[in-house]
């Protein structure tokens, strides 16, 4: 994977103040963030558009996370196509990971997000320069 100066992420998520927050993480960066507000928001944005990261908040609106990265892997199995996706969890339990990996999600972040653990996983997923 090459180096990337910029990068395209959408944010599934629900909750102004999360919304915010991420958003204020990024903000000395020339990125490019879509933000969908319901689970449905986030498949449509997912199918018109090519994201270099997703990240998925877990309770929505409509469809929960789980669904919405479910429905996505499904689809990418035609266009032999990978996404990095990484859960956005309000929960601490143990299994936690193991949902989100069962559902095709590659990795998560615990709520409140962490600043260095935020940008830890997108230079992980992405390879871009920070
Ligand atoms: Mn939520």
């Amino acid at each position: 994977m090459k180096n990337k100066k910029t990068i395209n992420i959408l944010l599934a998520e629900d909750d102004l103040a999360n919304q915010e927050l991420i958003k204020a993480f990024i903000e000395d960066y020339e990125w490019i963030m879509d933000i969908a507000n319901t689970g449905n928001e986030a498949l449509s944005y997912a199918r018109e558009n090519s994201y270099n990261i997703i990240l998925m908040d877990i309770q929505m609106p409509e469809l929960n996370g789980f669904d919405v990265t479910k429905k996505i892997r499904e689809e990418e199995q035609l266009t032999k196509t990978h996404t990095p996706i990484i859960a956005l969890t309000a929960y601490a339990m143990k299994n936690d990971r193991e949902k989100c990996l069962n559902a095709g999600m590659d990795d998560y972040l615990s709520k409140p997000i962490d600043y260095d653990d935020f940008f830890e996983k997108l230079k992980k997923y992405t390879n871009v320069i920070l």
